[in-house]
């Protein structure tokens, strides 16, 4: 699919986007960003390559300049479709030019630029050889907050997102889990949360039993049993945007300890939550949920961050995490998802997309956080 632009996005919001971006760099000490085809590009802009080709397209942004779009020719009319497209000037170059030499124009000579995380190397190599007095840092790591406050259209799409990821929820639990393999019930949730609406499934782990206790465990072919605590992880995009929901599910009656656990995880998961509101710092929320499990002895338990950013992708920054000062602002949406993880035996993982509103938090995810008993 071309562009894939989201129907509520205008030519305003997409310059707006750009006159942004191009201030925040001046700000960063950047003399302009370098967009390559990839999330930053299609925020920015509306337009996503017809694929990922070795031609080089990209975005070039300096303030106080127009945007130039450099596009190979056999791409631009696509470009030019793009719902940004009348905000930016684009320059197209044919096969057998250099693409490079072309860039180079549009750059200060001696510059440090801002580039896209996705971009190819041999592009930024091509440019640094080009422009041997450039210099690159990457986009994530300067302008780390350029996607991260959402206006008020994509939180709706947010929002959206969550609530199909809810439904397809609603419809997982009521599946047969015994004696089928992780394999399976991941294809359910890929089928579900496509039926959904999400056109893009990004991850869809089914981790049951000592499986749980890996959080990066996806799938494999275990067989799912009776008493088995079956950890659900999974996403993607709906018309663009990012869903990312956990619920940690159990075959038949759970135990007093599995059902303990689960307590703890979610009690941790409400404080981190509750810890949710404009002002605070990232490293509260995960503070505030780390003091439930630590509180319950299971501190060497929760091995990773509390939570992570959300928007056009379903992993970029602001993350919830020990050492993150930056500011919690309205229109901010990331995950608060403790766990706690028993090596051998099992996991429990509870996770919300939360964003941050005028006076506290709001959850784009909302199914019961209770353990639910599955067959
Ligand atoms: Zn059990
Ligand atoms: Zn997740
Ligand atoms: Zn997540």
């Amino acid at each position: 699919m071309t562009g894939r632009t989201p129907a509520p996005f205008t030519v305003d919001d997409y310059r707006a986007r750009m006159g942004r971006a191009a201030l925040a760099a001046a700000d960063a000490g950047l003399a302009g960003l370098l967009v390559a085809p990839g999330p930053d590009l299609v925020w920015l802009t509306g337009y996503a390559p017809p694929a990922a080709t070795e031609r080089l397209t990209a975005l070039v942004l300096a303030p106080g300049r127009d945007p130039v779009l450099v596009v190979p020719a056999l791409e631009a009319p696509d470009a030019a479709l793009s719902t940004g497209a009348p905000a930016l000037t684009l320059r197209d170059w044919t096969d057998g030019k250099d693409p490079y030499a072309l860039t180079a124009e549009l750059l200060t000579p001696d510059g440090r630029f801002g580039v896209s995380d996705n971009a190819w190397a041999m592009h930024l190599l091509g440019l640094q050889k080009a422009l041997p007095g450039t210099s690159y840092a990457s986009l994530t790591d300067a302008l780390p907050m350029l996607r991260a406050v959402k206006d008020a259209a994509e939180l709706d799409l947010m929002a959206a997102a969550g609530a199909a990821a809810d439904a397809t929820f609603e419809d997982i639990r009521k599946v047969r889990f015994a004696g089928r393999r992780e394999s399976e019930v991941a294809a359910d949730l890929a089928r579900l949360l496509r039926e959904h609406g999400h056109e893009q499934v990004d991850f869809t782990i089914v981790a049951s039993g000592p499986n749980g206790a890996n959080p990066h465990h996806e799938i494999g072919d275990r067989v799912i049993g009776h008493g088995d605590m079956v950890v659900l992880d999974f996403g993607g995009l709906k018309d663009g945007y990012g869903s990312d929901t956990s619920r940690t599910v159990h075959v038949g009656e759970p135990t007093e300890e599995e059902r303990r656990v689960h307590d703890i995880v979610r009690e941790a998961q409400q404080a981190g939550f509750a810890a949710v509101r404009p002002g605070a710092a990232c490293q509260d929320v995960d503070r505030a949920a780390r003091a439930v499990i630590e509180d319950a002895g299971h501190g060497p338990h929760f091995i990773h961050r509390t939570g992570h950013g959300i928007g056009v992708t379903t992993h970029e920054p602001p993350y919830m995490i020990e050492g993150e000062e930056r500011e919690l602002v309205p229109g901010m949406c990331f995950s608060v998802e403790p766990g706690i993880y028993l090596p051998g035996r099992f996991g429990v993982r509870i996770e919300d997309i939360v964003t941050v509103t005028e006076d506290g938090g709001r959850r784009l995810n909302d199914t019961t956080r209770e353990m639910v008993i599955v067959d």
